[in-house]
């Protein structure tokens, strides 16, 4: 027998269930993306035609454009298309700090709230900015600020170039300059080890090098490693921008007690790298070595650094330590900087005594740490080397 319903439930009206939220889409976050991605994006995802893809790069990467509204040649229902399906990640100005020759510091909150910091480094022939790869860093370095607030997170490519825009924009305000891309230079020395984000510093290399975008010359960028040994070998063969070693030891047992990547990788293992890494005709691999009072700063050390040094095209770049308060070393003295610099020179290791920028405002070497911001009061994640 077939079930009846009961005449009650017939005439009832039918109840009324909540509709369920839609799924949030995830935005794509199109200033990480080169422009092949940009284009396969477009194309693919949006059933855009191509050439839109270099339009929508070249406004963010040529021009810095935060926003799609701000893309006036592409079409009204494109640009809504975008802001449902895309974002371009902001970073926003949270402080700056200007030094008396110059520098100016700033420092950038991340969407999800965290704090970074690059720095500005003006002079007469150039136009360098300090970039960070990371929130934080892993590494540890006994010396440095930043080494003090472990890990946070690896920034994305677009986070690592909305730096390099960001500034451009500032350097175009502040000193009334029409042309798009006011800075000459970049060096990777900010915050955290750039190898330590290789893919994504590999994609922001990508993106500042290329016509469509930023257009940076190989010769103009420079990567700073703490030896993350198997990391120096991609790097050769994946990109060819210049290579800086953060040395700043003359013996294992010094740069472990500074330096905890050396237990690691060992500096015969760095410098082994070093010797087969692929150079440019004309080029040499800068070794920065922080000079510590009475710890690494004595005419052995020097000796010993002109051996290690042996037979891989150098140039040494000595920087006298800026003290940070509770680190525990002290700077070492001009006389003995200068004494050092020219036992290498004597022993044919070209050296130079960098001028330190920035020092007065906390944005020299090693001193970056979001000092007012958030990031050092947070848990960090535990370093994972390759
Ligand atoms: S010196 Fe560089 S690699 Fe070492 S802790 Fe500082 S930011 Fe990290």
């Amino acid at each position: 027998m077939q079930n009846e319903l009961p005449n009650a439930d017939l005439e009832s009206p039918a109840p009324v269930l909540p509709t369920p939220a839609p799924a949030p889409v995830k935005l794509t976050e199109v200033s990480s993306l080169t422009l092949e991605g940009l284009t396969r994006f477009l194309t693919e995802e949006l059933g855009e035609r191509s050439f839109r893809a270099g339009q929508l790069y070249r406004w963010m990467h040529q021009r810095g454009a935060t926003s799609f509204d701000e893309m006036t040649d592409l079409s009204k229902a494109l640009r809504e298309k975008l802001k449902q399906r895309a974002e371009i990640v902001p970073l926003v100005k949270d402080a700056e700090q200007r030094s008396v020759d110059g520098t100016i510091k700033y420092r950038w909150k991340t969407r999800d709230g965290r704090y970074i910091e690059s720095v500005y480094m003006p002079s007469e022939d150039r136009k360098t900015l300090c970039v960070s790869t990371q929130v934080g860093c892993a590494m540890a370095c006994t010396f440095c600020m930043t080494g003090t607030l472990g890990l946070k997170r690896n920034l994305t490519p677009g986070e690592i170039v909305a730096q390099v825009h960001a500034v451009n924009r500032e350097v175009r305000k502040n000193e009334g300059l029409e042309t798009l891309r006011p800075l000459s230079n970049l060096v990777f020395m900010g915050m955290g080890e750039p190898l330590h984000n290789f893919e994504n510093l590999k994609t922001s290399l990508a993106i500042l090098q290329s016509q469509d975008g930023p257009n940076f010359s190989h010769r103009h960028i420079t990567v700073s490693t703490v030896g993350l040994v198997p990391m120096i070998e991609r790097f050769g063969q994946e990109t060819d921008v210049k290579l800086a070693i953060s040395l700043n030891a003359s013996t294992d047992e010094q740069r472990s007690k500074t330096m905890p990547v050396n237990r690691k990788w060992n500096i015969a293992a760095l410098l082994d790298a070093c010797r087969k890494f692929p150079l440019r005709q004309g080029r040499r691999i800068t070794f920065e070595y922080v000079l510590l009072r009475d710890f690494n700063d004595t005419d052995e050390d020097a000796a010993r650094l002109i051996q290690l040094l042996e037979g891989i095209p150098a140039k040494v770049n000595l920087i006298p330590y800026n003290e940070n308060p509770g680190l525990g070393f002290q700077t070492t003295m001009d006389q003995r900087a200068e004494r050092f610099r020219e036992l290498l020179c004597e022993g044919h290791v070209a050296a130079f005594i960098r001028q330190n920028r920035g020092r007065d405002i906390a944005g020299a070497c090693g001193q970056l740490a979001n000092r007012g911001g958030e990031n050092a009061s947070e848990s960090s994640q535990s370093p994972e080397l390759p």
